[in-house]
C-alpha cells in the first residue's frame, strides 16, 4: 500500500498526539503516587496525629485511610501505628522531623490490619522498637502476605514499593507503661475485640487515647476479626475511662462519649440484627433488606460496609453458630 505525502503528515501528527497524552499521563501518575503530604496536626500539647481519610483505600488515596500519629516527651518519641505502607512509614518519619529532634524509640502498632501497620518495615529497618500484642503479631504474620496483594491490587505498586511484612521487634500481652522523659504512655491491651489482639495508648500528661480500631467515627466499624459482644464490652470500658481527648482508628477527633456511643450502637444494632435473622433461618442476602437506623444513615460507606459486615458475621454463625436471638 502506497501512503501519499498528506497520509504520512496526519499519521505523523496522531503518533505525536498519542506520545503527548501518554507522557503526560506518566508524569501526572509519578506526582500523584507516593506522597502522602503528611502535616503533623498537634491536637493537644506534645500529641500529633495524622488523618486519614474516610474513604475505600484507592489509588487516589494510595490508603491514607486511618490515623496515626506521636506523642512527644523530653527524651523520645513514641509513633502510633504505622501507616498502610513503607513510604507511608518513611514519610511519617519525616513529618515527625519536622516538629522535634527527639529520636523516635518505641513504636505501638494498635493492631494487625494493614492499614495500621504495613509501615512497619520503615522502622524496624531503623532499630526502632516495635511493640504489637501477641495475637496482633501471630495475625500479622499469618495473613500479612495475602492481604499486602491484595492492597497491591486496588492502590497500584507503586504506593506499594518497598512495602514488607516486617515482624514487630517485641510482643505484650499485659498493659505496660513507657517513660519518654517527663511523660508517661500507657498502653493497654483489649483483646478479642475489633481484633484478637487490639491495644489502646494513653497520653496521661494530657488524658489522650489513641483507640486504634476499637473505635470508628464517621463510617461503620468493620468486623471480619470481631468478637462483636466482647468490644461492646471494650466500647463501655472506654467511656468510663477519664480521657480529653480521643483519637479513633478512623474518622474525626472525639471529645466526648457520645460519638463512642454511637459506635457501639451501630455494632449492637448490626450484631442483634444477623444474630435473629441468622435464628430465624434467613441467608445473608434476607438479612441485607433491613432499614438501618437512623441515626447511622450518615456513615461513610454504610451500605458496602455493612453489607460486607452481614456475610462475614454470616460465615462465621455458619462455622461456629450463633447465640439465641434476644429480640
Ligand atoms: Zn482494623
Amino acid at each position: 500500500m502506497h501512503l501519499g505525502a498528506k497520509a504520512i503528515t496526519s499519521m505523523r501528527l496522531f503518533f505525536m498526539a498519542v506520545a503527548v497524552l501518554w507522557s503526560a499521563f506518566w508524569v501526572s501518575a509519578a506526582q500523584g503516587a507516593g506522597d502522602y503530604h503528611l502535616e503533623p496536626d498537634e491536637i493537644a500539647q506534645g500529641v500529633y496525629v495524622f488523618w486519614g481519610v474516610n474513604e475505600p483505600q484507592t489509588e487516589a488515596n494510595g490508603a491514607r485511610i486511618a490515623n496515626d500519629g506521636f506523642i512527644v516527651g523530653d527524651e523520645a518519641v513514641l509513633v502510633v501505628d504505622t501507616g498502610s505502607t513503607r513510604r507511608y512509614g518513611d514519610q511519617m518519619l519525616a513529618a515527625i522531623a519536622t516538629v522535634t529532634d527527639l529520636p523516635v524509640r518505641h513504636v505501638v502498632v494498635t493492631h494487625h490490619h494493614f492499614d495500621h501497620a504495613f509501615g512497619i518495615s520503615a522502622f524496624t529497618d531503623r532499630d526502632i522498637e516495635v511493640v504489637m500484642h501477641e495475637e496482633a503479631a501471630r495475625l500479622h504474620a499469618f495473613e500479612g502476605e495475602e492481604i499486602l496483594g491484595l492492597v497491591t491490587d486496588l492502590i497500584g505498586p507503586e504506593w506499594m514499593e518497598g512495602t514488607t511484612i516486617a515482624r514487630p521487634t517485641r510482643t505484650i500481652t499485659e498493659p505496660e507503661e513507657f517513660d519518654l522523659g517527663g511523660r508517661i504512655v500507657s498502653v493497654t491491651p483489649f483483646p478479642n475485640g475489633h481484633t484478637p489482639g487490639d491495644m489502646a495508648i494513653t497520653d496521661k500528661a494530657t488524658r489522650t487515647v489513641f483507640a486504634g480500631d476499637l473505635v470508628f467515627i464517621g463510617r461503620p466499624s468493620t468486623v471480619p476479626h470481631a468478637d462483636v459482644p466482647n468490644w461492646q464490652k471494650h466500647l463501655d470500658t472506654l467511656m468510663e475511662w477519664d480521657w480529653q481527648n480521643l483519637i479513633p482508628g478512623h474518622g474525626a477527633l472525639v471529645t466526648a462519649p457520645d460519638a463512642v456511643r454511637d459506635a457501639k450502637d451501630y455494632l449492637v444494632f448490626l450484631f442483634d440484627h444477623t444474630v435473629c435473622a441468622f435464628q430465624m433461618g434467613d441467608t445473608a442476602v434476607e438479612a441485607l433488606m433491613v432499614d438501618i437506623p437512623e441515626q447511622h444513615q450518615d456513615l461513610a460507606m454504610l451500605e458496602t460496609e455493612f453489607q460486607r459486615s452481614v456475610f462475614q458475621l454470616f460465615r462465621k454463625y455458619e462455622a461456629s453458630g450463633a447465640p439465641p436471638c434476644e429480640q
